[in-house]
């Protein structure tokens, strides 16, 4: 088909096969799989996550778990790949967040803050951003002591056989907890109620666990360090009596949920109650025919970089097939 990309002010001339929103690991297999096609996929990369394209493994140092990679790669390293081999199959890249889109009326319509483009299939692929607690040293421990995923960071040298701590009381942050205990010498759980709101089995297997101990009525106030600078312990809060006092651990995990990128869709495609987009079973179609999700946006069980990548290819794939259909 002829190039549709077109400024804001122009009117689209023609109809792309498939606009990928999102530059994460979905997406950008999303790309190769339907440039390999020959699709001519047009990707809006996005810039939302600090500030760049390539999603959240811009904001981590070092992967480790990513097949491929025996001595591992650093995120950037891994998504800037991924960049390169959909571009070299010729995916079209912008980079540039898209602001509307509409999949009530076909061919859909898709706004960027650059240019309107008109397509009959749209992979959405915006991931998800872990809640944070904004805690005034957060930034600066990032990655050097805070994280937000226990698989990812949890065997790095860096935390393994060091007292580590979980905040949060749902199925996340008793998860992350139980996780840890595989690596780390002990774990405290960072409970702002008097209660968990995790699962009943969940809950018990915490109980259970000698190498995990229960703050209740426990607020994380901020980390503390060293005189080195390196993370030392976690400033704690008695919600009940006020009283403050410092946690010795090396690590902070924040196991308070995720909120998936969902609000382009909002009232265009089912989503669950938590705002994530709705596919069917083992697929990656949505409520409405032609869209399609993948990666983080669509899971909030997994999570991972191999998985998002998994489910870029079925939806790319599934773009394929879709449009040899209605061809
Ligand atoms: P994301 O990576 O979240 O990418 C979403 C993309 O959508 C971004 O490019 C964003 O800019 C774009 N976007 C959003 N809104 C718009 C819009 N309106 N218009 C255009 N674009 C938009 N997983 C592992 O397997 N191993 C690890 O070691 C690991 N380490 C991690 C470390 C950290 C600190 C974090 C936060 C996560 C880590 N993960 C790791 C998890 C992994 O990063 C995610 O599972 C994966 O990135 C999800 O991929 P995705 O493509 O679904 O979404």
């Amino acid at each position: 088909p002829k190039a549709s990309v077109e400024p804001h002010s122009a009117p689209a001339k023609s109809v792309e096969n498939v606009v990928i929103i999102g530059s994460g690991p979905a997406g950008y297999t999303a790309a190769i799989y339907a440039a390999r096609a020959n699709l001519k996929p047009v990707v809006f990369e996005g810039y939302q996550v600090g500030g760049v394209s390539g999603g959240q493994l811009m904001t981590t140092t070092e992967v480790e778990n990513f097949p491929g990679f025996p001595d591992g790669i650093t995120g950037p390293d891994l998504m800037d790949r991924m960049r390169r081999q959909a571009e070299r199959w010729g995916a079209e890249l912008f980079q540039e967040d898209v602001e509307h889109i509409d999949v009530k009326t076909s061919p859909f319509t898709i706004r960027s803050t650059e240019r309107e483009v008109k397509c009959h299939s749209v992979i959405f692929a915006t991931g998800a951003t872990a809640k944070r607690l904004r805690l005034p040293r957060e930034d600066e421990f990032w990655s050097r002591g805070i994280s937000a995923c226990a698989i990812c960071d949890g065997a790095s040298p860096l935390f393994k056989g060091q007292v580590l701590a979980v905040v949060g009381g749902g199925d996340t942050a008793t998860e992350e907890a139980l996780y840890l205990t595989k690596y780390a010498q002990h774990v405290h759980l960072l409970v702002r109620k008097d209660q968990l709101r995790a699962s009943k089995a969940m809950q018990d297997r915490v109980y259970n666990n000698p190498n995990i101990t229960l703050h209740f009525n426990t607020e994380t106030v901020d980390v503390v360090s060293n005189t080195k600078g390196q993370m030392s312990g976690i400033l704690t809060r008695r919600v009940d009596t006020g009283e403050e006092s410092v946690l010795e651990a090396k690590g902070l995990f924040y196991g308070i949920g995720h909120s998936p990128n969902s609000e382009l869709l909002q009232g265009q495609v089912k989503l669950d109650s938590s705002g994530y987009v709705l596919v069917e079973e083992g697929t990656a179609k949505t409520s409405v025919e032609g869209v399609f999700g993948a990666g983080d946006v669509q899971d909030h069980e997994w999570r991972q970089a191999i998985t998002a990548a998994g489910s870029g290819c079925i939806a790319a794939l599934s773009v394929e097939r879709y449009l040899v259909r209605n061809d």
